[in-house]
């Protein structure tokens, strides 16, 4: 059974004014300056209005306090803090969490919260749809309609955070501990949003989610990897799914462009690999086409002198689907090759399927509806 939330925030559509999620400090000192804030002034109200936007979670000037009413008003003429408009909170029986947001017309992405005990992952989109077509994959069913912008990305943890009411930004207990960048989209063929969106995420003075707990999932840009750990240190994950080119070609059409050989070298070189921070390799378990043993077998081979970690995804169906789910038997025989080998090989637990907030379940529905009246 699946509930929806009451959580709609919707922001005027044509607010012509200046929105400050999403801009670097240094943007927002530019920002100020040129409504006119005095020089003198300008590096100390862009760090309040830092600490207003992403350690308290402010949604309006208003509630910035220990800033002069003038200059508030002055603020709100100019700028806006919107998260964008929430279309639809589902939350799934296992309290699996989806929100839908749209950014503007057929602009919906989804974003899912996956809590856990004491903690708990935000899966965050970085496109709309997809420009590639992995063939397991609902997004990849999607046209792919444009990249996020930096404040695209923030603003979905901002108004995860909003919903869940995790303001001023707690350093222990948090539900949002995590991010992974897991959502609709290939983060890596839109890398500088991702990366500025990141370093705002990653501040220590503002959400403050440390590098050691942000993971990019990548199908597999083979040039643009080593910047993941060059310029931001966050956890690698590959979309593997296949140990053989021929079938990683059909799975993941991008492989014609970057085979396995290839991906695993940018693997082997991955700037902040090490047994402390192993590179994740996902897989998700296809019946019959990609879950034998001897598949298994190859993958420990394929890893062999990468610091790794294999995730195996149990396939989440979506209407259409052309694939099935490995049975648990096949599952189970796969992690057992995996796990002596020396790799460790949890199986990921399905979450929020009523809700269709599984992985690769994700698609928005503004442009399915599209979809089906162009046929
Ligand atoms: N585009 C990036 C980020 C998306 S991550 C990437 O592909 O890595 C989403 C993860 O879920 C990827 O590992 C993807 O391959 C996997 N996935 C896609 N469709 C799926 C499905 N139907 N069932 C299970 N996992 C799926
Ligand atoms: Fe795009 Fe990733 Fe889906 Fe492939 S798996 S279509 S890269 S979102």
């Amino acid at each position: 059974m699946s509930l929806a939330v009451d959580t709609p925030e919707v922001v005027p559509a044509l607010d012509i004014r200046r929105w400050l999620i999403g801009l670097t400090r240094e943007e927002i000192a530019a920002a100020l300056a040129e409504i006119g804030v005095p020089a003198r002034s300008v590096r100390m109200r862009a760090n309040q209005l830092w600490h207003w936007i992403y350690y308290r979670g402010a949604r309006s000037f208003a509630d910035m306090t220990n800033i002069s009413k003038g200059v508030r008003a002055d603020l709100d003429t100019h700028f806006h803090l919107a998260r964008g408009t929430v279309v639809e909170g589902l939350v799934s029986s296992d309290r699996t969490r989806k929100w839908v947001m749209s950014f503007g017309p057929n602009q919906d992405i989804e974003t899912v919260l996956i809590p856990e005990e004491d903690r708990g992952a935000l899966c965050v989109s970085s496109q709309v749809g997809c420009t590639l077509n992995c063939r397991f994959c609902h997004t990849g069913t999607q046209p792919w309609v444009k990249n996020l912008s930096a404040g695209e990305i923030v603003a979905q943890v901002l108004h995860a955070r909003d919903d869940i009411g995790e303001w001023p930004s707690p350093k222990e207990g948090r539900l949002i501990s995590n991010i992974v960048l897991m959502g609709m989209g290939e983060p890596l063929y839109n890398y500088d949003n991702v990366a500025k969106a990141l370093r705002i995420v990653m501040d220590q003075e503002g959400i403050a989610i440390s590098k050691r707990r942000i993971t990019l999932s990548t199908s597999g840009v083979v040039p643009e990897i080593a910047r993941v750990g060059e310029d931001l240190g966050v956890g690698l994950a590959i979309s593997l799914h296949a140990v053989r080119d021929d079938l990683r070609d059909e799975l993941v059409p991008l492989n014609r462009k970057y085979p396995i050989k290839d991906l695993l070298n940018a693997c082997r070189h991955f700037p902040s690999s090490s047994n402390a921070r192993r590179i994740t390799f996902e897989y998700v378990m296809l019946k019959d086409v990609n879950d034998s043993p001897a598949d298994a077998r190859e993958l420990v081979r394929l890893l062999q002198g990468i610091p790794a970690k294999v995730n195996l995804i149990p396939f989440n169906a979506w209407p259409g689907a052309p694939y099935e789910c490995s049975t648990n038997a096949a599952i189970a025989a796969f992690a057992e090759i995996v796990n002596n080998a020396g790799y460790s090989s949890p199986v990921r637990t399905p979450r929020g399927r009523d809700i269709m907030a599984a992985c690769g379940q994700l698609k928005s529905a503004s442009v399915k509806q599209r979809a089906s009246a162009v046929r």
